[in-house]
């Protein structure tokens, strides 16, 4: 969905809700591509600050679906997005890259805001997603799901640094 702020940017007092429908499917950081189970329609606040700036709030939840780091299972999350951005015109004529590299969901005035919301997901996506904290993972031999069976396994996976010495040893 795109909003266009052209007009909130360039009147004094304007403030404007939207209701926000998203058609984000999914997104990828880190390496990882995750789905998007779904997106709670939610409104936006639209509101001129100033000079050719405005400030954008709005709540929404996003469903996420990923994979266990350690045993693969899919599971879903809910995330609670907080959106809460300055929008200040005036920073594009400036050579502020770091800046403008993170408005890239504002072009020409218009809000991306499928793009807007990927920005804030990305800050609230944990680095290690874990099915429950206890997740006991794959058995390395037969690939088991250790969570849901037990297997007969001999899991011990000797260390080769420690091959060395049993070579020294036998010879
Ligand atoms: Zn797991
Ligand atoms: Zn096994």
């Amino acid at each position: 969905m795109l909003i266009d702020l052209s007009e909130i940017l360039s009147t004094e007092g304007q403030v404007k809700d939207y209701d926000v429908i998203s058609e984000l499917k999914e997104f990828s950081f880190n390496g990882n591509v995750y789905v998007v189970d779904n997106v709670k329609d939610f409104h936006l606040t639209a509101r001129n600050e100033g000079k050719r700036k405005a400030s954008l709030k709005g709540d929404c939840v996003v469903t996420l679906k990923m994979l266990c780091d350690r045993c693969l299972d899919e599971i879903t999350e809910d995330f609670e997005v907080d959106i809460d951005e300055m929008i200040d015109m005036a920073i594009f004529e400036t050579d502020k890259v770091d800046e403008i590299e993170e408005l890239d969901y504002l072009e020409d005035h218009i809000i991306n805001m499928d793009m807007l919301l990927q920005k804030e997901l990305m800050t609230l996506v944990p680095m290690q997603i874990l099915c429950k904290d206890d997740c006991k993972g794959l058995c390395k031999v037969c690939g088991a799901n250790l969570n849901h069976e037990t297997c007969d396994c001999d899991d011990f996976v000797p260390d080769p640094r420690l091959s060395v010495f049993a070579n020294i040893l036998k010879g």
